[in-house]
């Protein structure tokens, strides 16, 4: 075994990971990374069909972000915000409020726009921080006998610090905590393949598309609401969602018009809205359907395409192109101005972390803003999005995929023991890891999850690359639930690619 993967073996601890299952076998150690390709220690290259875990946007080892980073290194790393200002986070801050402005602003009064930015490290603590803002302002502005509670969506995952935790609504990762928690709620999420109120029989197309039934899930929401105000005597705090799409519920995704239609009944409850566009911020949503906009101007999160505008929004993951951990959470001067006071009022937010505005971030964060309005970019995402759209297809053939659920450049894969009855694989089979092992043998790098296959690469990935990836994800199907033979693995090199077909 490689130096590194025994050291690997001997001292770390992997997150999310099954550690017996890790030592049995040698780890992919990655050294290096292009555009979409990431190389291991063996110079085996793959492509990164998940984007490092939903963090890179344009490619690794970018010379613009190269270039940003390393002009900022050659200034300073880092210096505290408590107590004092930086170059980068003022520069990026006007640039994140500038980015997030949505045409439905103009619905709201100006108090209520997204207006002042609070740092943080990463998409757990940029919702610890909404939580926190939410909670105190709540108190503040209803009264000390407030007891604020907040609504989430069932499957709900918003990070794993125990503030995080206690939003989420995923049994395998939450339950354990659960002592520790606060209460929160949990409200059906339309999750149309699976949901008991769709009447349609499965077909071979997204279930969001030919599902019958009558919002059912909306009015789920209603009730909900109505329930909170009736037994507690006041409305949500706050609801906290993911917008257009959940991601680690599995890539469960909204029907177009759920999130404004819950939104206005939320708002119009009195509760605040946190969006978590930490997965879905960036583009990843791709564009809003309707004409094109221009590249400088394109909406680039979720909620805009749903003419949403939150109280508190919470970004991380793609916010420095995938290159070095830092979060946000964006909020109104109303949230704002509840923590003003004379200093001996004590209405300080005091909360912070030693990192809190770390300038190589925001350095990096500012010219991946730069980048996504390039046009270079715009054309990208929609050359990206249209060849997703127009290979997927493919994947139908296969008797296991059950639903293929894409949104703008996110897509999941839903693998089932049987399409026509939808009936599950049991995740002890571990049908998506199978997969997705099978697949690493191919040279495409993504994780599961349980039995739902992710792809959403870098921006950077091209058509031809796009439809390697998914002609190796039918044949890594075929070997793991048929008699499909096994492939070895093949060193080439990320200039010339071997066509899909030679490596059979
Ligand atoms: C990944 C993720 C988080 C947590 O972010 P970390 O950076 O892993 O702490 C929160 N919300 C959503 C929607 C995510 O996808």
């Amino acid at each position: 075994m490689n130096r590194l993967a025994r050291l690997d073996h001997l001292y770390v601890w992997h997150p999310f990971t099954q550690m017996r299952d890790w030592l049995r076998q040698e780890p992919i150690v990655i050294v290096s990374g292009r555009g979409p390709y990431l190389r291991d220690v063996h110079g085996r290259e793959y492509l990164d069909a998940n984007a490092s875990i939903w963090t890179n946007l344009h490619g690794h080892n970018h010379p613009g972000l190269n270039a940003a980073l390393i002009r900022q290194l050659r200034k300073i790393a880092h210096s505290s915000a408590l107590g004092l200002a930086n170059e980068p986070a003022s520069l990026l801050a006007a640039e994140l409020v500038r980015a997030t402005r949505s045409s439905a602003d103009r619905t709201r009064p100006p108090t209520q726009r997204l207006c002042k930015v609070f740092y943080s490290d990463d998409g757990s603590t940029a919702l610890e921080v909404a939580l926190k803002l939410a909670f105190e302002f709540t108190r503040r502005t209803r009264g000390p006998r407030s007891k604020p509670r907040f609504l989430t969506l069932q499957g709900a995952y918003h990070g794993d610090t125990l503030g995080a935790v206690a939003l989420g609504h995923i049994p395998l990762f939450h339950q354990t905590w659960r002592p520790l928690l606060f209460k929160t709620d949990a409200v059906m999420a339309p999750y149309c393949y699976r949901c008991p109120f769709n009447r349609a029989h499965p077909e071979r197309a997204d279930a969001r598309l030919y599902r019958q039934c009558q919002w059912e899930c909306i009015d789920a929401v209603a009730r909900r609401l109505e329930t909170q105000r009736r037994r507690r005597g006041e409305p949500y705090a706050a609801f906290v969602f993911e917008p257009l799409i959940q991601g680690a519920a599995g890539m469960i995704p909204q029907p177009q018009g759920w999130l404004r239609r819950v939104a206005e009944l939320l708002r119009a409850s009195g509760a605040l809205l946190i969006a978590d566009e930490v997965m879905t911020g960036f583009g990843r949503t791709g564009l809003p359907p309707g004409p094109p906009p221009r590249p400088a101007s394109a909406p680039l999160f979720a909620c805009q395409h749903e003419q949403v505008s939150p109280d508190l929004l919470c970004l991380a993951k793609g916010l420095t192109g995938g290159y070095l951990p830092l979060a946000a959470t964006l909020t109104t001067r109303e949230i704002f101005d509840a923590f003003l006071g004379r200093y001996e009022e004590f209405k300080t937010f005091f909360h912070g972390h030693s990192y809190t505005a770390n300038q190589l971030g925001c350095a990096t964060a500012l010219e991946n803003l730069r980048l996504l309005r390039t046009r270079a970019s715009f054309q990208a995402r929609q050359r990206l999005e249209q060849a997703l759209a127009e290979t997927l297809p493919a994947l139908w053939d296969l008797p296991q995929v059950g639903d293929i659920r894409q949104v703008g450049l996110v897509v999941g894969i839903e693998l089932v023991r049987d399409w026509t009855t939808r009936e599950p694989f049991d995740l002890r089979e571990q049908a998506g890891i199978r997969v997705c092992r099978a697949l690493a043998r191919r040279g495409v790098l993504t994780r599961p999850i349980g039995n739902v296959i992710v792809l959403m690469p870098p921006y950077c990935i091209t058509p031809r690359q796009v439809r390697q990836i998914v002609e190796s994800l039918i044949l890594a199907c075929e070997e793991t639930f048929g008699t499909h033979p096994p492939v070895r693995h093949r060193r080439r090199s990320s200039k010339h690619p071997a066509p899909p077909s030679r490596q059979r």
